[in-house]
């Protein structure tokens, strides 16, 4: 993942509110078609050219290669207005994020993301890395708002989870059980993404608290029942279900 910076060219002509309105448009349109990663909507002015900070998967994300229509849209209104651009200045990789999954063809995706990341919430199941978004068909009216709506959802629990006072039995009931609203929501992505790609695509549920280590290890799937623990962990995966596409780890208290 890479720090980068977008600018246009302003000329004397365009006001500085019509600036704003059409950037931050298309900045949303990136970020919604996962050519960005991350809420950011800074703007700044330094001589006659509007710049933005901005997150990126790869180091091309917002190559034309990847836009779709809203993003077209948007990138032409700004060229009618008579700015000029967009020039992407790649700072360098972010040190805290993951460089993206490189496998030529992953063999399954897990749905996954945490407090902490702006990574994409889709990894590869071969290489653990995140996978940008639009490498894969998008998920909501040739958007990715869904799966980045879930994000935001999954986020905030593990948020109220950590703060340890607001909310934080019900936010571990969202993270931790099949039928919570947030699984659901997050299955039936999973559901559409191993349908859309050929690739299966798996849910992660969180665990946090276990009684004992026997009971751990004697947990069934969630979803049928059935014996879902691997004989060995793959990264921090103990528990793994090919029929109900569900993944989870030992208690984190216990492990
Ligand atoms: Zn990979
Ligand atoms: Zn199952």
């Amino acid at each position: 993942m890479y720090l980068a910076q977008v600018s246009y060219f302003v000329p004397e002509s365009v006001d500085a509110e019509t600036v704003e309105f059409l950037f931050t448009n298309l900045l949303a349109t990136w970020y919604k078609n996962g050519q960005t990663c991350g809420h950011r909507m800074e703007l700044t002015f330094v001589d006659s050219r509007c710049l933005a900070p901005v997150m990126l998967p790869e180091g091309n994300a917002l190559a034309p290669e990847h836009d779709n229509a809203y993003v077209r849209k948007d990138a032409e209104a700004m060229l009618a207005a008579g700015m000029r651009g967009p020039e992407v200045t790649i700072l360098g990789e972010d040190l805290e994020e993951p460089a993206v999954c490189a496998c030529p063809l992953p063999t399954s995706y897990i749905l996954f993301t945490h407090m902490f990341t702006q990574a994409p919430p889709l990894q590869c199941g071969t290489c653990f890395r995140p996978v940008p978004l639009y490498r894969i068909p998008p998920t909501s009216d040739g958007e990715y708002l869904g799966i980045l709506g879930w994000r935001d959802d999954y986020q905030a629990c593990d948020t109220l989870w950590l703060n340890s006072g607001t909310l934080e039995r019900a936010a571990t009931r969202e993270m931790s059980r099949v039928d919570s609203s947030l699984s659901q929501n997050g299955r039936s992505i999973c559901d559409a993404i191993t349908v859309s790609t050929g690739v299966p695509t798996y849910y992660y549920l969180f665990h946090f608290h276990g009684r004992s280590a026997k009971q751990e290890r004697e947990r069934q799937c969630p979803g049928c029942g059935g014996a879902w623990r691997l004989d060995k962990p793959i990264s921090i995966i103990d528990f793994r279900c090919d029929r109900c596409r569900l993944m989870s780890s030992i208690a984190t208290d216990l492990s």
